[in-house]
């Protein structure tokens, strides 16, 4: 298969393949933070996260949920459906930790009584800053119908994750999703992983995600593992 490099984001390259209607997403090992203020590199990360990603993808698929994936194809390689993005980051919250903390009088460790919503603007070049619904709508980046789908979607995403995590030892704070559209439906898109989630042990509380490169809180490449032997056991095999 012929390899063009379509876009290289801050941690994953995507290439067109022979068929346009697929890409193939490379998981690497770079890391960013703050907007990609903060830079680092981390070994068998990108192995890692395509097959936490891969793994979190067919479960969600398994029950219902719409997403891009179809298949690894290398290591770090991910066989994608090409999907049109929609710049919206949304956020799923479970409990209070990262900037909800900073921008409110929100204690870090506080459980919220429903999960909580919050769609961000995904545009590097005004820092993510959140978005309201008729921001989001003047701004042309989803219709009201769509923002309806994508609160739904989230809120079951999020409570399938939280059985499957919590299965194996794993809080889930709060993650960041990404959907694109597709033939007219709303397709689950970008990645599921420690990148994009806070992972906190369920018996230590300690983080194992990318909360430990943010703020030097220790060995992220032990942390990542952890999860991968949680999640993907099988690669360790
Ligand atoms: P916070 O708003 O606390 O920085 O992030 C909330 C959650 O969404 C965290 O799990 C974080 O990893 C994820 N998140 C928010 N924005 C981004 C982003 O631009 N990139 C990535 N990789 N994750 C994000």
């Amino acid at each position: 298969m012929t390899r063009e490099e379509l876009y290289s984001g801050k941690a994953k390259t995507i290439y067109k393949t022979d068929n346009p209607e697929i890409l193939i997403a490379e998981f690497r090992n770079s890391l960013t933070a703050f907007n990609g203020e903060k830079k680092g590199e981390m070994d068998k990360k990108g192995y890692y996260n395509a097959h936490i990603s891969k793994k979190l993808f067919e479960m969600l698929e398994s029950e219902g949920i719409r997403t891009h994936y179809i298949e690894m194809i290398f290591d770090i390689d991910m066989l994608i459906k090409k999907v049109e993005i929609i710049k919206i980051e949304v956020i799923v919250r479970n409990i209070a930790a990262g900037s909800i903390t900073k921008k409110y009088p929100l204690k870090e460790g506080t459980i919220f009584k429903l999960p909580v919503i919050v769609f961000d603007f995904k545009s590097d070049e005004y820092g993510d800053p959140m978005l309201n619904d008729d921001i989001a709508l003047a701004l042309g980046l989803a219709t009201r119908e769509e923002l309806t789908i994508l609160r739904k979607l989230a809120l079951r995403i999020n409570e399938l994750l939280l059985i499957y995590l919590d299965e194996r030892g794993i809080i889930l704070p709060d993650l960041k999703l990404e959907f694109g559209r597709k033939d007219g439906e709303i397709l689950l898109a970008d990645e599921i992983s420690c990148d994009t989630c806070r992972f906190w042990d369920k018996k230590t509380g300690q983080s194992m995600d990318k909360d430990i490169f943010r703020f030097n809180k220790g060995d992220i490449s032990k942390a990542y593992e952890k999860v991968a032997r949680r999640i993907v056991p099988e690669i360790f095999e």
